[in-house]
């Protein structure tokens, strides 16, 4: 393992759960890298668990649209400085989030249906590889100056089959979190992945969050009233799935919430994006926020949505304008 005084150390560019980020410059061949620091410290068990299971993720997972970890170096103990452990990756200068909220950046459709396509190209190849991310927000998808996009931030990844009962459930950032999850499934699958995608291509047309919850019984019915109260002819299994679902089941009598994910989905369009919800970006929608995980779409189905395959037909990221 090399030291990490093979690079030259420059500014901090983010906190992350575990360390900081810094951006770095290899002292021989003057590459950039952002290097994550796995603070031992804190940790009473030595290394933390995240860190271990985002390194052996990572490492098994090679893909243009997934943050390349291209080492990991270390530090040596230097009196009063402890020994630190350090990822390196491949440096992005953006991340979605910070594009999508600087107002002096212009997206165009182009933008936007060519970062969707780079983000499921990438979901597909991990859950081809039978890990789900757990954790697909705006803010961990990086950008670089030459229009690619990448899946950062494996810290809540893990490796997935369908016989796994009892998962954790607390997991995926409220705003993008899926009804399986809030309804306190804990037999989920790859799928809870599509909804956050979701979440994130609306938020691409929107320039804002679609379903900004500040807690979880908030976001719920941030959901109901979009989406429309689920029922068992579109999600069969829903009781024996959700235990939560009976605590929010609307009993006989009561008002059922009706879908009006279409209508809403037009109603606040942004005047910037009115002509780029076309019937098939609306179906390609509809099929993302399908409450049955078993019906929603997977990554390959999404890849493959006609919305796609409409003019303007979806760019590489090289013929994307990146002159922010
Ligand atoms: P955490 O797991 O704690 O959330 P992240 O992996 O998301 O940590 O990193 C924290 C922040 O560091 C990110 O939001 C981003 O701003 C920055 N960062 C992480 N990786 C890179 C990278 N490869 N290139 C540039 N910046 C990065």
């Amino acid at each position: 393992m090399r030291d990490v005084t093979v690079f030259q150390k420059r500014h901090q560019v983010g906190e992350g759960t575990y360390g900081s980020v810094f951006v770095g410059a290899d002292k021989v061949t003057g590459e950039i890298v952002a290097l994550k620091r796995i603070n031992t410290e804190a940790e009473e068990n030595g290394f933390p668990i995240t860190a271990i299971r985002e390194v052996k993720i990572l490492k098994a997972l090679k893909h243009d649209n997934i943050v390349h970890l291209k080492e990991i170096v270390t530090s040596k103990d230097q009196g009063d400085i402890p020994k630190n452990v350090f990822m390196v990756f491949e440096y992005l200068e953006y991340d979605l989030t910070g594009i999508i909220e600087t107002k002096e950046i212009k997206l165009t459709l182009d933008h936007v249906k060519s970062w969707s396509n780079q983000l499921l190209k990438g979901v597909h190849y991990m859950h081809i590889n039978k890990i789900v991310h757990r954790d697909l927000k705006a803010s961990n998808l990086l950008i670089n100056s030459r229009g690619e996009l990448k899946i950062a931030d494996w810290g809540l990844a893990r490796s997935w089959n369908p016989e796994m009962t009892r998962l954790t459930n607390r997991v995926i950032t409220l705003w993008y979190r899926p009804p399986e999850l809030l309804l306190g499934c804990m037999r989920y699958s790859t799928k809870i992945d599509l909804w956050s995608v979701g979440c994130i291509i609306a938020e691409l047309f929107f320039r804002r969050g679609l379903l900004k919850g500040s807690n979880e019984l908030q976001q719920l019915e941030l959901i109901f009233r979009m989406m429309g109260h689920p029922n068992t002819t579109d999600w069969p299994n829903i009781h024996t799935m959700c235990p939560l679902w009976q605590n929010y089941e609307p009993k006989d009598g009561e008002e059922r919430l009706p879908r009006r994910l279409r209508e809403e989905l037009q109603s606040r369009l942004p005047t910037h994006a009115l002509s780029w919800m076309t019937p098939h970006a609306l179906d390609m929608f509809d099929h993302l926020f399908d409450y049955n995980p078993d019906t929603r779409w997977s990554a390959a189905q999404a890849l493959t949505a006609e919305w796609f395959f409409d003019e303007p037909l979806t760019k590489p990221a090289e013929k994307l304008n990146m002159k922010f």
